[in-house]
C-alpha cells in the first residue's frame, strides 16, 4: 500500500466515522429540552437509548426488553395505517424515525381494580379534583412530552405487550393530530373534561 491509498484509506475511515457519529446523532437525539421534560415528568433518568427493529429512538432506565420494542413498534404501524386510511388521509409524522418513546419505570403496576397496569405517576394539573386525581398527582399510561418533536412517555412493562402496543398508538394520535389536524388536537388533547381512545379509527 502506497501513501496515497493510506492517506485515502485513512481519509475515508474518518468520513465514514463521521457520518456514523453524524447519523447516530441524527437519528436518536431529541433536543436536550425534551429529554429533561421527560426526567421532569416522569422523575426517571433516561442513561439508555436504542432503536426498535423499526427505528423508533427508544429511552429507558433500564435495558428495554425485545417485546417492549417490538409492542411499541406494532402500536406505531397500526397509527400510521389508520392515519393514512381513507378516513384521515394524514401525511406527517408517519414514519417510525419520527418518534422517540420514553420508557419510564412504572410507578404502580396494579389498577385498583387489580389487573396489571403499569402506569407513570404524574402531576394532576389540569385533572385535580377530577376522578383521576388520587391526591395531586393521577396514573398515566402515557404522555405525551411533545407533540412538536414526536416524543412521548411510557412505562415498562414485563407482560401484556398488547397494552403497550395500545398505549403506544393512543399517545401516537396525539402527536398525528398535532402534525396534521391541529384543531382537532387541541379538542381530544385532554381528558380531563371527558374524552379518550381511540380517537382515530378507520
Ligand atoms: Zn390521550
Amino acid at each position: 500500500m502506497n501513501l496515497f491509498t493510506r492517506i485515502v484509506c485513512f481519509a475515508l475511515i474518518i468520513g465514514a466515522l463521521i457520518l456514523v457519529a453524524f447519523r447516530a446523532t441524527a437519528s436518536s437525539q431529541v433536543p436536550e429540552s425534551v429529554k429533561e421534560s421527560a426526567e421532569r415528568i416522569s422523575g426517571d433518568h433516561f442513561t439508555l437509548v436504542v432503536s426498535t427493529p423499526e427505528g423508533v429512538t427508544v429511552y429507558s432506565v433500564t435495558p428495554v426488553s425485545r417485546e417492549m420494542l417490538d409492542a411499541i413498534d406494532s402500536g406505531l404501524a397500526e397509527l400510521f395505517e389508520i392515519s393514512r386510511g381513507p378516513k384521515h388521509r394524514f401525511r406527517k409524522s408517519l414514519r417510525f424515525t419520527d418518534y422517540t418513546v420514553f420508557v419510564g419505570r412504572a410507578d404502580r403496576t396494579k389498577a385498583q381494580s387489580g389487573e396489571y397496569s403499569p402506569d407513570i405517576a404524574v402531576g394532576a394539573a389540569q385533572y385535580a379534583g377530577t376522578k383521576y386525581d388520587k391526591g395531586g398527582y393521577i396514573y398515566a399510561a402515557g404522555m405525551v412530552v411533545s407533540a412538536r418533536s414526536n416524543a412521548f412517555l411510557i412505562a415498562d412493562h414485563s407482560k401484556d405487550f398488547e397494552r403497550v402496543s395500545r398505549v403506544v398508538r393512543y399517545e401516537g394520535e396525539h402527536i398525528v393530530l398535532y402534525q396534521n389536524d391541529r384543531d382537532e388536537y387541541l379538542r381530544t388533547m385532554d381528558h380531563s373534561k371527558g374524552g379518550g381512545h381511540p380517537i382515530l379509527s378507520n
